[in-house]
């Protein structure tokens, strides 16, 4: 842990929303690790963890890994060195239960949440962008097959590695995501809201739009960060 201000910034929006691609924008921004709990977790599964392995059941349903399991990984990689002046969180916390969690340990630490970076987009299109969602099994990079000339033999154009449809983004487990978001996630949202820490920014336009307002935000927010 590094001495000082130690803030994190957070990504917050449901299942589909765009975390991932507008979070591998802003990390380039504020040069401070991108952690997605999603990938950590599914990173635990191709290593056959004891972590990975009781997720596994949870994730394929669209149901939340228990706060205990998931809190603990994220403060595992919060102690990490290149996490020393902070990290950009993303896809946690989920639950109230994780936001308390996540408030006591930055405390400790003399440090807080700088910004919630809020994505929002209507469920409706949600469910569309999810269906048609691949990931690459190797760089986890997402495409959508109605966006994106993608491949005949089905290979990521970024690395080669395949591209699959992850399990939760089928239709049923894409339903029960969202319900889950709706229900568990919106009061994370409300509990930095009333600490006036949320941005939310219209996550339904173009990428390239929704960079340049994430960006706007992380300069009036997180100055000491961003570069330029
Ligand atoms: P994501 O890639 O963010 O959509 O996450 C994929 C799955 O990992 C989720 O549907 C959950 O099963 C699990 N997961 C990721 N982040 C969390 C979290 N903060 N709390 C509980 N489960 C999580």
């Amino acid at each position: 842990m590094g001495s000082g201000k130690f803030s994190v910034t957070l990504m917050i929006g449901a299942p589909g929303a765009g975390k991932g691609t507008q979070a591998r924008y802003v990390r380039e921004t504020l040069g401070i690790p991108h952690v997605a709990t999603g990938d950590l977790l599914r990173e635990h599964r191709r290593r056959g963890t004891v972590l990975g392995r009781t997720a596994r059941a949870y994730m394929d349903r669209g149901d939340l890994v228990p706060d205990d399991l998931v809190v603990k990984m994220v403060i595992d990689r919060l102690e990490q060195p290149d996490a020393a002046n902070g990290v950009l969180l993303d896809g946690f916390p989920r639950t109230l239960t994780q936001a308390q969690a996540l408030d006591v340990e930055l405390s400790a630490r003399g440090g807080g949440v700088a910004a919630a970076l809020f994505l929002d987009v209507p469920p409706g299109v949600l469910v569309r962008r999810l269906s048609g969602r691949r990931m690459c099994d190797g760089c986890q990079s997402t495409y959508h097959v109605d966006l994106h000339d993608l491949p005949a033999d089905g290979t990521c154009p970024e690395c080669g590695e395949h591209l699959v449809q992850r399990r939760d983004d089928q239709r049923s487990a894409v339903a029960r995501r969202i319900a889950i978001y709706l229900d568990q996630t919106t009061p994370v949202l409300d509990h930095y809201r009333s600490r006036g820490l949320v941005h939310r920014v219209d996550g339904n336009r173009p990428v390239e739009q929704i960079r340049s307002d994430l960006l706007c935000v992380l300069r009036r927010r997180v100055p000491a960060l961003v570069a330029s």
